[in-house]
């Protein structure tokens, strides 16, 4: 699975690259979002950028439209992870018993996994939990992780990996692993062995137990937007948000009230599916900024003003960049429950305020 070939997702695409790219990717991710938003695709995409001998980066991509980087497709690891067949790749998901496979220790996602691959081409990894119950023919009872599935993973970690790279482990539907499982899950993804990497999926947030919330990066999957290639309408919107995203940082330090008020209503204008795109965006160029300071390479955007440029990313460090990261999930998560934006963004604001502060 390439980047490229997943729709609408460019924005989170991006931040996963540059998670890759800086050399610090958290061994433990958990994506939220509705299974068809494309959540597996975008894991499975980022397990293979990173694994690809020879990855690819597109310096003049804009990045709020077009992909920064991508797997070449061609290596050997591309062309095992194309067909799902990599040796350091395992998928963990829910299971029930069918007419073939009994309750017992049968009973574990490694029986299913012929009808699991099946399953991600034929709903192109955007399957819901339902489509996957019907398609393995489970009985009628819910389909869980389960205890053999834990097995099985602190089996893996003790055998050596095959190929040098990461040992990948998707957990599709983290919020089904029941509570006995989960905490048998928890040293691995807090210690995990050599150079390890759980992806995990859920689309309840709340449903996943905190101790492994907590040891996980979030990642946030929006719905996709649309699929279509940049238009001069998508690149007028792109440099809007440029200037809304400089004037909103600049005015976070001052902290003037009326200006701000004005900018909150103003944004807040806009049409939810906007505001979506602008804070994602939003989100994202902090990402470019952040790692620019990091690695010192230079920065990924312009923000069409110098000084800007090169001042704000001295902003974020690794004490305030989690934070800021987090804040943002949250509120796009608000905007996309209705909540009411202008105390949405007004919230965001000095949210966003005190970590800048805080560097
Ligand atoms: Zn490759």
């Amino acid at each position: 699975m390439q980047f490229k070939d997943i729709a609408g997702q460019t924005v989170v695409a991006n931040r996963l690259i540059q998670i890759v790219d800086s050399g610090r990717m958290p061994h433990a991710q958990l994506f939220v979002g509705d299974m068809e938003r494309g959540g597996l695709a975008l894991a499975l995409a980022m397990a293979q950028y990173a694994e690809c001998s020879n990855r690819q980066h597109y310096a003049e991509a804009d990045p709020a439209h077009e992909l920064i980087g991508d797997s070449c497709g061609q290596c050997d690891n591309c062309l095992k992870y194309g067909q799902l067949t990599h040796s350091d790749l395992h998928f963990i998901f829910p299971t029930s018993s069918t007419d073939r496979v009994k309750d017992g220790s049968e009973l574990r996602s490694e029986s299913f996994m012929s009808e699991f691959r099946e399953f991600m081409k034929q709903y192109h990894m955007c399957g819901t939990y339902e489509q996957w119950h019907e398609l393995a023919g489970f009985s009628n009872v819910k389909g869980q992780i389960r205890k053999a599935d834990a097995d099985d993973i602190e089996r893996q970690l003790h055998l050596t990996t095959y190929q040098r790279g990461y040992r990948v482990f998707i957990i599709w539907l983290a919020d089904r692993i029941n509570d006995a499982v989960a905490v048998r899950l928890l040293k691995p993804i807090e210690e995990p062995v050599g150079n390890t990497l759980f992806l995990l999926l859920a689309e309840q947030e709340e449903k996943v137990i905190g101790t492994i919330r907590s040891r996980t990066q979030r990642i946030l999957v929006p719905p996709p937007t649309s699929a279509l290639a940049p238009t001069s309408e998508a690149q007028e919107r792109s440099k809007r948000y440029t200037s809304m995203f400089v004037e909103w940082m600049r005015m976070l330090f001052k902290l003037n009230m009326a200006a701000l008020s004005e900018w909150v209503n103003s944004a807040a204008d806009m049409r939810r599916d906007f505001q979506r795109e602008f804070l994602l965006y939003a989100q994202d160029s902090i990402g470019a900024c952040f790692l620019a300071q990091q690695t010192g390479q230079p920065l990924a955007r312009d923000f069409g003003d110098a000084k800007f440029n090169a001042s704000f990313p001295t902003m974020l460090t690794e004490r305030n960049i989690a934070g800021i990261n987090e804040a943002f999930d949250h509120f796009i998560m608000a905007v996309d429950r209705n909540a009411y934006s202008k105390i949405t963004l007004m919230e965001l604001s000095f949210t966003l305020s005190r970590l800048l502060k805080k560097r």
